[in-house]
């Protein structure tokens, strides 16, 4: 007996997204299926290139596929489209996912994180651009490698910087091109809001998967300036795990839950030191701000050892390096990138994109 279209679809209602919890069919993953005597193609579009579980995934599609009686073989066919929440986009159109990285306070690896984010997702394959917004202290031009220089202007737009390898390139762009830190220090509030507005429409993105956003510490104006201004998809908090920090991180947490931005996760940085005999040191307490994240509810993203090639890098503007060379933070840093990317698809999930599915049987 030869498998039919429907056999096929039910086989696939019983697989499971791992991170999403239903099934592929009801969330639109299940772009084509191609069924020639007993030999089945189907071809899934998962949520983001950077998913942890797509062999898994291709497992379990396969496995379901050869239970239909009739079935001989089974090619799955992964393919990946980032989705959006965001519907209004009156600025950054072509933007799918806006994501901003904040802290409670300085020095904590905000902008090391919102840099490593950014390079980690554009490793995976997506389309990803990095947005520094810390007006008072702009770091991303040196962790990127860009000297202080006028960004150039095609029509009237501001166009971003390129680095990294041609397959993975990153748009970037930073607050500290067009306003000197030391201006900006004077600046009042409303005057801080108006820049940053006219700023953020000006730069010419593209398409992107991924903005990254690094935004200033804390809870101040341009923080809440650039909350308010932009369509974030959610923030994402870096805090260190002794509890003087984490005070500080609560309060960040809540002022973007005040602005009705929803958190992506926590980071916790400098968890703990490992020495040259490999002895672990909890310096900062490792584990506080995980606990935070389980108390408050939230999802905790990963944790990353004080790690002195992370600074180095950071220094020499060359943070690629992070995840090709096997440090102490890489695989952390990929796990951190993927549990990030997963979580921005459980907020996308409610509101499913692409086109509706498509059967095509030549029996
Ligand atoms: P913030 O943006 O929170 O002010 P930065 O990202 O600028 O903090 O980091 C402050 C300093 O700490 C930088 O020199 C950076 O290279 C270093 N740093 C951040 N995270 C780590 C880490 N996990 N291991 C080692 N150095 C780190």
């Amino acid at each position: 007996m030869a498998a039919t279209r429907e056999d096929i679809i039910n086989a696939l209602k019983t697989v499971e997204d791992p991170e999403l919890f239903k099934d592929i069919v009801t969330l639109n993953m299940v772009k084509e299926v191609h069924i020639c005597a007993g030999a089945v193609k189907v071809d899934v579009e998962l949520t983001t290139p950077a998913c942890p579980l797509k062999e898994n995934i291709r497992n379990s599609v396969t496995t379901a596929v050869m239970q239909v009686p009739g079935v001989a073989s089974v090619e799955v066919n992964l393919s990946a489209k980032v989705r959006s929440m965001i519907e209004q986009k009156p600025i950054l159109p072509g933007v799918l996912n806006i994501i901003a990285v904040g802290a409670g306070k300085g020095g904590v690896g905000k902008s090391t994180v919102a840099v490593n984010l950014a390079v980690g997702l554009a490793l995976q394959g997506a389309r990803v651009g990095l947005l520094d917004g810390d007006v008072y202290g702009p770091s991303i031009p040196t962790m990127t490698g860009l000297a202080i220089q006028n960004p150039s202007l095609r029509d009237e737009k501001i166009v971003p910087f390129e680095i990294g390898p041609a397959e993975h390139v990153i748009k970037v762009m930073s607050i500290g091109f067009i306003v000197p830190p030391e201006k900006a220090l004077i600046w009042r509030g409303p005057m801080v809001h108006g820049v940053i507005k006219q700023f953020l429409e000006q730069v010419d993105w593209g398409d992107l998967d991924y903005l990254v956003v690094d935004l200033p510490p804390g809870t101040g104006d341009v923080s809440l300036t650039l909350a308010q201004s932009i369509p974030l998809t959610g923030a994402v908090i870096v805090a260190t795990p002794q509890e003087v920090a984490l005070a500080d991180a609560r309060r960040a947490v809540r002022m973007f839950q005040q602005l009705g931005v929803s958190i992506l996760g926590v980071v916790e940085n400098m968890s703990y030191f490992v020495c040259e005999h490999g002895t672990q040191y909890d310096i900062f307490g490792r584990g506080g701000a995980r606990k935070m994240a389980t108390t408050m509810g939230l999802p905790f993203l990963g944790e990353l050892p004080i790690d002195m090639q992370i600074r180095k890098l950071s220094d020499n503007g060359d943070p690629f390096t992070n995840f090709s060379s096997a440090g102490p933070s890489q695989k952390q840093l990929v796990s951190i990138v993927q549990t990030l990317a997963g979580q921005i698809s459980v907020r996308n999930m409610t509101r499913p994109a692409g086109k509706p599915l498509k059967v095509d049987v030549t029996e």
